[in-house]
């Protein structure tokens, strides 16, 4: 099965073709530099960068790929959850494509795209546990099936990539702040600042990133305080801090939903992270170390897989049309889609 994958959910337009478990191309058009200058991305550029790049990276991921339209098999979108405008730019450019060819269309959950995409990159059973950590959730899953996501728990404020954006915004570091906050923090030195780790005095595995913010807001406003500015070494100092209690936050919490998914006893226990924060080798080094206390197998796929792309969106498209997921020009895009409530209904299949 080949399927061409679009997706436009956010700040990133991308198209790729996926066969099987192989991704004959991915591409990816970034509009970092439309939105730098606004401190955060604005949905009408981004919805209108969108239209205007889709059509070229659609052609672009198709010659990759040295494949033509008639043989794609399926095409999978993107229909939510994200800004509404970029969700509509793919949604109408993939029922355009669909309508012109007669190619099936299946619209897939962004979320699910990430969830799903350690299948992509490893032969990975279900049940397996799921981390999604990228710039909007953090949410633990356990997947049972490519439509069957049980929700353990999650952030009840901001995203930890969210966090390591506002994070760089505060000490001047590039966006976005992941990376910036990542290659500090090599330099620095994690037990100078002792950030709080919040929500770990409580049952559950719910996380909440915000009050780190704030915290990180006042070590920086009373060292500039007390010595008029931050040196380099402050500033890698803080980043240290601000990631090693990102990572412990999410190495405790794991722990936690490392129990409510073993008690389902299954066969090759497995650990799968996904989304942009997945890239952080601090944090997947915690999350590894959690792992081999209960020997749970510890998977993440490439950086590249990690950040929005549309392999993942091909891929997810090709499990949910095995699954008899069929869309058509009635496919709507969803602002909001909580993935524990998946439920696009398997038109003819009586679910
Ligand atoms: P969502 O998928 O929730 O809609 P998104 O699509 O913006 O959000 P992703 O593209 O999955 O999110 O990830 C982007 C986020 O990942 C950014 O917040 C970025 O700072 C973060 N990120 C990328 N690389 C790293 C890294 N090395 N360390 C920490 N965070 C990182
Ligand atoms: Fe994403």
């Amino acid at each position: 099965l080949t399927v061409l994958g679009l997706e436009s959910s956010c700040d990133d337009t991308a198209a790729a073709v996926v066969r099987g478990q192989t991704v004959l191309s991915s591409v990816v058009f970034g509009q970092t530099d439309l939105h730098q200058a606004f401190g955060g991305v604005v949905p009408e550029i981004a919805a209108r960068a969108h239209a205007e790049k889709l059509d070229i990276c659609v052609e672009r991921a198709l010659a990759e790929a040295d494949v033509g339209l008639s043989d794609i098999d399926v095409i999978a979108v993107t229909s939510g959850p994200g800004l509404i405008g970029g969700v509509l730019s793919g949604v109408m450019c993939a029922k355009g494509l669909s309508a012109a060819t007669g190619t099936p269309l299946v619209g897939v959950n962004h979320l699910a795209g990430h969830a799903l995409t350690p299948r992509l990159t490893d032969d990975l059973r279900f049940p397996y546990l799921m981390l999604l950590v990228s710039g909007g959730h953090c949410q633990f899953l356990i997947a049972h099936g490519p439509d069957r996501f049980e929700r353990l728990g999650g952030t009840i404020d901001d995203a930890p990539g969210e966090a390591f954006d506002k994070a760089a915004r505060m000490l001047g570091l590039a966006q976005p702040g992941g990376p910036s906050v990542e290659a500090q923090a090599k330099q620095g030195n994690e037990a100078r600042f002792k950030f709080p780790r919040p929500l770990l005095d409580r049952p559950g595995c719910d996380l909440s990133f915000s009050g780190l913010k704030t915290a990180l807001l006042r070590a920086r406003d009373s060292l500039a305080a007390e010595q008029g500015g931050l040196t380099r070494r402050d500033v890698a100092d803080l980043c240290a801090g601000f990631q090693a209690a990102i990572r412990d936050v999410l190495a405790e919490k794991t722990r936690r939903a490392l129990v409510d998914y073993l008690a389902l006893a299954p066969a090759a226990p497995t650990l799968a992270v996904a989304g942009g924060v997945a890239a952080n080798m601090a944090i997947r080094g915690g999350l590894q170390a959690v792992c081999d206390e209960s020997g749970t197998n510890f998977t993440a796929p490439p950086l590249r897989l990690c950040t929005d792309n549309a392999a993942m969106i091909a891929f997810a498209g090709a499990e949910l049309y095995a699954l008899g997921q069929r869309d058509d020009l009635t496919l709507s895009a969803r602002p909001r889609w909580p993935l524990d409530k998946l439920a696009a209904p398997l038109v003819g299949s009586g679910k």
